[in-house]
């Protein structure tokens, strides 16, 4: 184990654990060695990153430290604070009945969507990373091991000439060559001058042409060197949506990304089922209750949660595993830090039917930097053999970047 616990413990004392399990039957349940170890304390910083990134770690008394971040936004620094009282105590090894406590306990701050399930989830993958690292052994392998040694990368790109298809075109090229991805994403809701009303969602014939034209410009310039995604944000009307998707079908896009606003299923399966364009969406419903109609239904051809928006690494697992029963592969939205994306590659590795996991940072210029190791190089991310995510938080970098007002770990 290489946790010498005789240093931190008498090893011949009887040691009882918090087990909300055995709690309720009246009962409290002895736990071996190498399990007695406790929650102390739980502590986050945000970074300024292209989103406030809300990073997070929790403290033990073995001395062992997990790292973790939640979904960007407002709001989940202090639901995790509230969440102390609930970790505090607890064997950070029980990750599954450990954030189902949390989802239980935090029903009353609204844990079925939004950020209370982001908060949770950025201690759900800090849990992985402190789990991984007591028992010695990387995330992937607490998920059931590897499908594959690298998770492919996809690079979500910007132009500031966002409606030329040239520009759009020029900057796939400069991406696939200089930056060596292969493959990409480009925003499709853009200004194309030719808008009457962007309220009533409605798609005019010009629109979608101009559509047309930086899907045809950028698949073109690309050629078979890198598949092509492109994002909607949920900006059309159903009808809307199906001729978009219809137009784009010559080009051969990997997918089309919530081309309809995200609550009605029943609209999003009519266009995925009206097109033999690849229709994607899963970003903005939470959990695997948020998740379930999308993919028994088959109201989409690609799922895509975000790890840590949707509620962590094993509840993007169960997600992905509900989705294998339909063929279905996932592709994970991504627009985290180094350590939510490291934990989604972890993720993606143990999971059958990933498809690659979004880099949303290229422009940023230090992304990297948060931490010491390499994360993504040539357009995929290596799964590290390190225990827990393999990531060592360079607090330098973070304090030099944290958001006004916010201050580091108390450790550093
Ligand atoms: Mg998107």
């Amino acid at each position: 184990m290489g946790i010498d616990y005789s240093q931190l413990r008498d090893p011949n004392a009887e040691y009882t654990m918090r087990d909300l399990s055995a709690e309720t039957m009246g009962v409290t349940r002895e736990r071996g060695q190498g399990r007695d170890v406790e929650i102390t304390d739980i502590q986050t910083t945000m970074v300024d990153g292209n989103f406030p990134w809300t990073l997070v770690r929790i403290y033990t008394d073995a001395g062992i430290v997990g790292t973790g971040e939640a979904y960007w936004g407002a709001g989940a620094p202090e639901l995790i604070e509230r969440m102390k009282p609930f970790l505090r105590g607890e064997n950070p090894l029980d990750i599954d009945r450990l954030t189902e406590h949390l989802f239980q306990k935090m029903s009353g701050e609204g844990s079925v969507g939004g950020v209370t399930v982001t908060a949770i989830a950025g201690v759900e993958v800090a849990l992985h990373d402190l789990a991984g690292k007591i028992l010695e052994t990387p995330a992937y392998q607490l998920m059931g091991g590897k499908y594959r040694d690298e998770v492919r990368v996809y690079c979500d790109c910007h132009t500031e000439e966002e409606a030329d298809p040239i520009a759009c075109a020029e900057e796939a090229e400069r991406v696939v060559e200089e930056l060596g991805y292969d493959a990409l994403k480009f925003d499709l809701d853009v200004p194309s001058g030719h808008e009457k009303d962007r309220a009533n969602r409605h798609l005019r014939e010009p629109e979608i042409a101009h559509k047309v034209s930086i899907v045809e410009a950028v698949t073109e310039a690309v050629g078979h060197r890198a598949d092509v995604a492109f994002d909607c944000h949920w900006t059309f009307s159903g009808g809307s949506a199906k001729r978009l998707a219809s137009a784009l079908e010559p080009y051969d896009v990997w997918w089309l990304e919530d081309p309809v606003p995200p609550e009605n299923h029943d609209v999003q399966r009519e266009i995925t089922q009206s097109t033999t364009t690849p229709i994607a969406a899963g970003e903005n419903v939470y959990r695997k209750h948020g998740q379930r109609r999308l993919i028994e239904e088959q109201a989409v051809d690609i799922i895509a949660p975000d790890m840590p928006k949707v509620g962590g690494m094993r509840e993007t697992a169960k997600i992905a595993d509900k989705a294998d029963m339909y063929y279905m592969p996932v592709a994970m939205h991504n627009v985290s830090s180094p350590v939510a994306t490291m934990a989604s590659a972890h993720v993606g590795a143990a999971i059958s039917n990933s498809l690659a996991v979004e880099y949303h940072s290229y422009e940023l210029g230090w992304w990297e930097d948060l931490v010491e190791e390499d994360v993504i190089e040539d357009g995929y991310i290596q799964i590290p053999e390190q225990p827990g995510l393999g990531l060592t938080l360079d607090m330098d970098a973070v304090a030099e970047h944290m958001v006004d007002g916010e201050e580091l770990f108390d450790e550093a």
